[in-house]
């Protein structure tokens, strides 16, 4: 049994902003397409007012960004850009290559190489992403990747002085001041002045994430990263003021972020409602988080902790918080998130700022079918074989020949065959 306390009301014009944004992004590529750095130009303008003589920013000036930056600021990149790389090191020693003599003769591997040239997208619309940087540039070169291409937009004119900053820091070969459809239109597709990538990666409003899907194909993307989700699940024992504060914390990303409590205790479900509404007017990010909260906040009062979670995979959420009394029992009952945040020690802005694991991650209902950015993407799993018993290959050109030919493929099975008579002396079937 469940019940809402507080529904989604989201307003009659999504579905039709979701198909404006469809058709916007793509005339946008469509024209990066055919007049490249033209167009770029045209949409930078169009929708950042920014049309600087150059959009790549030099080394130079990107290290003079970093000495005028206050030296706390430049330390704390430096510490979380060191949290990120730890943990990106040990997923990247977590992935095993391998080589077996799976029979006598017959060998077989899988390495992971490194993808080429990546394309890192820092948001930048609204706040300066910084941790974004972090997340797409330093995992990168865990991985290997030999150009990283960093594409983040102008704030309201300005140029994101820490952002630059943690770029220039991570590592990123190229570093342009350009954002939305254009900056990853011209990161698929390159122009006369930006070199085009194999795979883009990082976060975006709903114009970024559109544009990496429908640019799909012609380029890898990591995963449909875009606006932020929040779902906390909590029991009696939860602190309502904890709960209001970390949804706010979420919400505020955009007014399209969903903040979601699933509560056993209809109580503190109230509490932290109440707190919520307390709490919105003072903070500076109103704007964003009330209509979010508004829109897309849902409270939902369930009776015991299995349908809690049950309820919560049901939504996939990018971030799942989980302040209960046993909080590890999400990782043994759930199976749909991006990330968790298990107990009130740690919350999602750890994960988002912090605390080293990876803040890309799938949002509307993607997380079932993947996970977060992480190192691996950033690898391609290859496989190689080798057959070195010549009586090993004749009998695999025996059944090659056999199952080929159920399968109508007589090319396929006189490889086979010319084997299996060379190693073996089998008469060839033709
Ligand atoms: P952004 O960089 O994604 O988008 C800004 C760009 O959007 C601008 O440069 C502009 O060119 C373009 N744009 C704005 N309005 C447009 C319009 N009407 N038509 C065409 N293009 C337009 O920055 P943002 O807007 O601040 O959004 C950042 C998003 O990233 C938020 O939604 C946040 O929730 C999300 N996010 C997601 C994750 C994740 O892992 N899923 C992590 C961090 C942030």
């Amino acid at each position: 049994m469940s019940k809402q306390l507080k529904a989604e009301t989201p307003s009659d014009s999504v579905q039709h902003d979701q198909s404006a944004v469809g058709e916007a992004v793509r005339s946008v590529i469509e024209d990066v397409r055919n007049r490249g750095d033209a167009a770029v130009r045209h949409y930078s303008e169009k929708f950042d007012s920014w049309s600087p003589p150059s959009f790549l920013l030099d080394r130079a000036a990107a290290e003079e960004i970093v000495d005028g930056l206050p030296p706390q600021v430049v330390a704390d990149i430096v510490e979380v850009q060191q949290n990120v790389r730890e943990f990106a090191q040990l997923q990247l020693e977590s992935m095993r290559e391998f080589e077996v003599e799976t029979k006598p003769g017959v060998h077989l591997g899988q390495k992971h190489l490194p993808i080429s040239a990546t394309g890192a997208y820092v948001p930048g619309g609204r706040y300066p992403l910084t941790a974004s940087a972090h997340m797409t540039v330093v995992t990168a070169k865990v991985a290997g990747v030999e150009r990283v291409t960093a594409c983040t937009p102008p704030i309201r004119g300005e140029i994101p002085a820490a952002t630059v900053a943690a770029l220039h820091l991570a590592g990123a070969d190229e570093i342009y001041l350009l954002g939305g459809i254009q900056a990853v239109a011209a990161l698929a597709l390159g122009t006369e002045t930006i070199g085009c990538v194999d795979l883009i990666a990082g976060p975006g409003n709903a114009y970024v994430a559109e544009a990496k899907r429908q640019l799909f194909g012609e380029v890898g993307i990591d995963l449909f990263a875009g606006p932020t989700e929040i779902l906390i699940i909590a029991d009696e024992h939860a602190d309502p003021f904890i709960v209001a504060v970390d949804l706010l914390s979420q919400a505020e990303h955009g007014p399209d972020s969903p903040a979601i409590l699933i509560t056993t205790s209809e109580k503190l479900g109230r509490e932290a409602m109440a707190h919520v509404e307390r709490l919105l007017p003072g903070m500076s990010t109103a704007d964003m988080a009330g209509p979010a909260w508004r829109d897309h906040g849902q409270v939902h009062v369930v009776d015991t902790l299995e349908e809690a979670f049950s309820l919560a995979d049901s939504f996939a959420s990018e971030h799942v918080q989980v302040l209960t009394q046993e909080p590890r029992l999400a990782l043994e009952q759930m199976r749909h998130y991006g990330a968790l945040f298990l107990g009130e020690g740690t919350c999602v802005s750890y994960g988002d700022k912090v605390i080293g694991t990876n803040h890309v991650l799938p949002t509307r209902g993607a997380a079932r079918y993947t996970g977060g950015l992480w190192v691996g993407k950033y690898l391609r799993t290859v496989t190689y074989q080798e057959v070195t018993d010549p009586a090993a290959s004749a009998r695999l050109g025996e059944l090659c020949g056999r199952t080929a030919r159920v399968e109508l493929f007589e090319g396929h099975a006189r490889s086979g065959d010319v084997r299996a008579t060379k190693y073996a002396g089998a008469p060839a079937p033709w």
